[in-house]
């Protein structure tokens, strides 16, 4: 029997907290699990920093990884049901959803933004280049490698199996929001993904939603909308975000100007100069860049020390609501003052902006694809035309701006003047 169609002796099985059980059968998945690439995916955390304001949220994008791959398996033998399924993408759906997002980084968000690293294209990279990912798929066929790689990309030819991957109600999407949910110990993330399943059809372009179902996407496009606000941008997390992205760019900065460290990134180093080579991208995970903050604690240079401990120690800032247009003067005030304290503005008086979309129509030169329901008649209509809830917000994009800047080293200014000016610009006391 060929590789691909081989399946093991017994079904394996995952408990999951979210999942109740996700089941392996074929012994291609069986072997990616396997691999150090997949399992590099227990130490970097699926939400970052959020275990610093949601002390639960601990959970790996192994977790997730084997989550996507779970709710993927049950839609694909849903789908087979179907005639304009092609039973042939059956495996490439499975590989792409376990290795989506095989290419992350320790605390991605920060690190990339810093580094200006791109973890989709180290995705590609692991399944493309010479790694045990690679081997697992080569042997399945020459060109299944290219194919996953594509599926994860868009790029690959059948558009329903990339719909079910990354569309605007996706597998990706379901897991996390299901997952994130249960381990912040948020009640507003829930959603019956189980109907979901149900109504969900192929077409030859995507996968579209039977017209009964529209209350449950609703459900789901909601528990999206609150999640992003409630936990994702979280502004809490979002100050230890601005501590980690501060530290990453004092490190750029002392590795610039030759800085004597006590403690020497040594596995940092090869990620700051091209070109970065696949095997020392992977040896960086949490771990590494925990041990270091754990290390520079005691490091002569001031910045990075301070930086460390609040992190380490969840010091964090505190913040205040910005208006980027009526407040660029205060801003522009509040940096002099902050030199005059010799606190550098450029670590310790930082603008943090998020903004989200929940939902959008199609927009041309955009790649969004909105969500279809299949009404009685055959006939498609988008989401937002039949759903009032849905209409709502749809292409409405929420933004926020907060301020921070560290509440405990203001108060140790020793010119009372001084700390009285920033306080009173910063309405905080
Ligand atoms: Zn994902």
């Amino acid at each position: 029997m060929h590789y691909k169609e081989k399946q093991l002796d017994e079904v394996k099985v995952f408990k999951d907290p979210v999942h109740r059980y996700v089941r392996v059968v074929d012994q291609v998945i069986w072997d990616l699990i396997a691999t150090p690439e997949f399992q590099r995916l227990r130490r970097i955390k699926q939400l970052g920093t959020s275990y610093l304001t949601f002390h639960g949220a601990e959970h790996s994008r192994f977790n997730h990884s084997l989550g996507v791959y779970e709710i993927v398996r049950r839609m694909v033998s849903k789908m087979e049901e179907h005639e304009s399924w092609n039973k042939e993408e059956r495996l490439v759906s499975l590989c792409a959803a376990l290795l989506h997002d095989l290419g992350h980084g320790p605390f991605s968000h920060s690190f990339e933004k810093v580094l200006s690293l791109d973890h989709e294209k180290f995705t590609k990279r692991i399944i493309l280049e010479d790694t045990h990912v690679n081997q697992v798929l080569k042997k399945v066929a020459d060109d299944f490698p290219e194919k996953v790689a594509q599926v994860i990309e868009k790029t690959y030819s059948d558009q329903a199996v990339v719909s079910i991957i990354s569309s605007q109600i996706d597998a990706d999407r379901m897991d996390y929001l299901l997952r994130d949910a249960y381990y912040t110990g948020v009640s507003y993330g829930q959603f019956d993904m189980e109907r979901i399943l149900r109504v969900m059809r192929p077409t030859d372009e995507q996968i579209v939603i039977k017209s009964t179902g529209m209350h449950a996407v609703e459900d789901y496009i909601m528990s999206r909308y609150q999640m992003y606000w409630q936990v994702y941008f979280h502004p809490v997390t979002r100050s230890s975000e601005v501590i980690l992205t501060k530290i990453f760019q004092r490190v750029t900065h002392l590795l610039d100007q030759g800085y004597p460290f006590k403690e020497e990134p040594k596995l940092l180093i090869p990620l700051f100069r091209e070109p970065i080579y696949l095997a020392d991208y992977l040896d960086v995970d949490e771990s590494v860049i925990l041990y270091y903050f754990q290390r520079w604690q005691t490091e002569d240079d001031a910045i990075l020390r301070d930086l460390c401990l609040r992190f380490m120690n969840r010091n964090l800032f505190k913040y205040i609501e910005f208006d980027p247009i009526q407040d660029e003067d205060k801003l522009v005030q509040l940096q002099h003052l902050f030199l005059e304290a010799e606190l550098d503005p450029l670590y310790y008086l930082v603008v943090d902006s998020s903004s989200d979309l929940s939902y959008d129509v199609y927009r041309p030169g955009e790649e969004r694809v909105p969500i279809y329901l299949q009404m009685p008649s055959g006939q498609l209509k988008e989401l937002s035309t039949h759903s009032v809830i849905v209409e709502a917000i749809t292409g409405r994009t929420r933004e926020d701006h907060k301020l921070y800047f560290p509440a405990d080293a203001i108060r140790l200014i020793n010119n009372q003047a001084l700390q009285d000016k920033i306080n009173e610009l910063l309405h905080y006391r």
